[in-house]
Formats: C-alpha cells, sequence, structure tokens
C-alpha cells in the first residue's frame, strides 16, 4: 500500500481525509480536483476541513481584457 507516514514537519497540521465542497458542503475526497456534484472546481482542504475555491484564471483575465479593450474603445471614440 502507498501509505506514507506522516512527516512531522513545524507545523503541525491536521490531516483530514475529506474535504468538503466550498459550495454544495458535501464530503469529497482528499485529491479532489472537482466536486462531483455541482462540478466545482476545487483546491486544497484549509484548516476547517473544507476545500478551498479555485480561481477560474481564464475567467479572470477575460474579464480584464474586455474591460481594457471597453476602455480602450472610449479613448478612441470620444478623444
Ligand atoms: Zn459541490
Amino acid at each position: 500500500m502507498g501509505v506514507r507516514t506522516a512527516d512531522t514537519s513545524d507545523k503541525s497540521q491536521e490531516k483530514f481525509l475529506v474535504k468538503r465542497c466550498p459550495e454544495c458542503h458535501i464530503n469529497l475526497p482528499i485529491e479532489a480536483t472537482r466536486c462531483y456534484s455541482c462540478r466545482t472546481r476545487v483546491g486544497d482542504v484549509d484548516r476547517h476541513g473544507k476545500a478551498k475555491r479555485k480561481i477560474n484564471w481564464y475567467s479572470y483575465l477575460a474579464c480584464i481584457v474586455s474591460w481594457g479593450v471597453l476602455i480602450f474603445y472610449i479613448k478612441w471614440a470620444f478623444f
């Protein structure tokens, strides 16, 4: 079995076997990257046993770009 011994580093972090989805609060396997119920991308477990929300960088970038285009258009159109 591939069970590793828990490394005892300085930060005595609690080990969780499951993490909770930030959206629908169901239990997910600790290695899960996506909730099988609501399809939310989930990150690592936090110290409350809840999965961290993963930022969708693509939509974030698309938002910035569309704002940039809008500002550029306003400048070009009115000045
Ligand atoms: Zn979920």
